[in-house]
């Protein structure tokens, strides 16, 4: 199959985004890569946007197998930020030209959490407003499942776009990733209430997961097709040895190198099936290759989340492990992440909140 039909809607059927998937040709890697570049380029233009990301705690009272801040892990040093310090840092982003910060940490549903957070976005909205952003810096949440009345309240504060992962769209995988959590309608329920509240959402899956098939992961490209998403973070799954899933995991010399490969292909079909989204070139590439978020960028993604959480508790959330940039200061990840844009070709748009232009089609 030609890379070229694939930009025929009809000719993206399963078994064609499967054959992609499976093809490690380079050659075909570099024409699929050219390809989403192109209709990256049409359809948002080449301009890539900065969100500086904040994981605020790490406190989480979900169970999921794979994650390395899950509740059960003991090992895990707990901490959650204070107002101030998350403000502090929504200030310098904005000072960097960043439009958009991202706000996450692990899952709490307490009255007190969400209380926290509403006022978390309230001030940092209040203290990013200037002449280059009069709205206030845009900021992202992803702290999770919760109900349709906290998505309101989160929103009526000021957060205008969500993150929460899919993780998969296979029911049974779902299960065992997460056998003690809610099922996977209710987070597909989340996605719904939170684009019926009015947010731009962002879902994404974790790719190689153990038992997760290529047919698996191209459902999860035509669910975000379906279900109009806005925004996509995917990246590949990478084990975390205090998890039950880490422990079970077993690695192979090719793991580091076919993971990556198929995260940037997955990231390729993913712009080519959707067009006009906003896709994360995510730190997980970067765990797997110093340069797999440049590649990600190559391979049609158009965001990059540089982290801003301060070093002094970067260790603390780990989520996987070789998680990069654990010692560098803010400064540091953002002087490189404008670098490492810069040489693939790609221009930083700076101080506004690069929405996703999917968003104001659907809207
Ligand atoms: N509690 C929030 C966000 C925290 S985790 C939420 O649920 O949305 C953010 C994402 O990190 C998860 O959605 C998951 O896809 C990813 N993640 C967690 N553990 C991982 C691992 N071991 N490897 C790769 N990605 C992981």
């Amino acid at each position: 199959m030609d890379v070229d039909e694939l930009l025929d809607e009809s000719k993206q059927s399963v078994d064609n985004l499967v054959y992609c998937l499976e093809n490690d040709d380079p050659e075909f890697l570099k024409l699929l890569a050219e390809t989403a570049s192109s209709v990256l380029e049409e359809h948002c233009g080449k301009g890539v946007y900065l969100r500086g990301l904040i994981e605020f705690s790490n406190v989480c009272v979900r169970d999921c197998l794979y994650c390395g801040i899950r509740r059960s892990n003991s090992e895990a040093t707990r901490f959650s930020l204070t107002k101030e310090e998350i403000v502090d840092c929504a200030v310098w982003c904005a000072a960097q030209g960043f439009g958009s910060v991202v706000l996450q940490s692990g899952e709490r549903t307490d009255e007190k959490f969400v209380d926290f957070v509403a006022r978390v976005v309230e001030a940092i909205k209040a203290r990013t407003v200037s002449d280059v952003l009069p709205q206030g810096i845009g900021v992202t949440l992803c702290v999770g499942e919760q109900s349709r009345e906290v998505y309101q309240r989160l929103f009526e504060a000021g957060a205008h776009r969500y993150l929460l992962r899919i993780e998969t769209t296979n029911p049974e995988l779902y299960r065992n990733l997460h056998p003690e959590e809610p099922p996977l309608n209710n987070r597909i329920d989340c996605l719904r209430a939170l684009k019926e509240v009015g947010y731009q959402v962002g879902t994404g899956v974790m790719i190689d997961l153990p038992g997760q098939t290529s047919e698996d992961l191209i459902a999860d490209i035509l669910f975000f097709r379906d279900e109009d998403i806005d925004m996509i973070g995917m990246g590949p799954y990478i084990p975390h040895y205090s998890t039950p899933m880490g422990k079970a995991f077993r690695d192979d010399s090719s793991r580091a190198e076919r993971a990556l490969k198929k995260g940037l292909k997955m990231i390729a079909l993913t712009r080519i099936v959707l067009r006009d989204v906003n896709i994360a070139a995510t730190t997980a590439l970067q765990a797997l290759d110093p340069f797999g978020r440049e590649k990600g960028l190559q391979c049609g993604a158009n965001v990059m989340m540089p982290l801003v959480t301060p070093p002094s508790v970067r260790k603390n959330y780990q989520l996987y492990e070789g998680k990069p940039c654990l010692d560098d200061a803010a400064s540091q990840c953002s002087l490189c992440t404008k670098k490492r844009i810069e040489i693939v070709g790609r221009n930083i748009v700076e101080n506004v909140w690069g929405d996703s232009p999917h968003y104001f089609r659907r809207t």
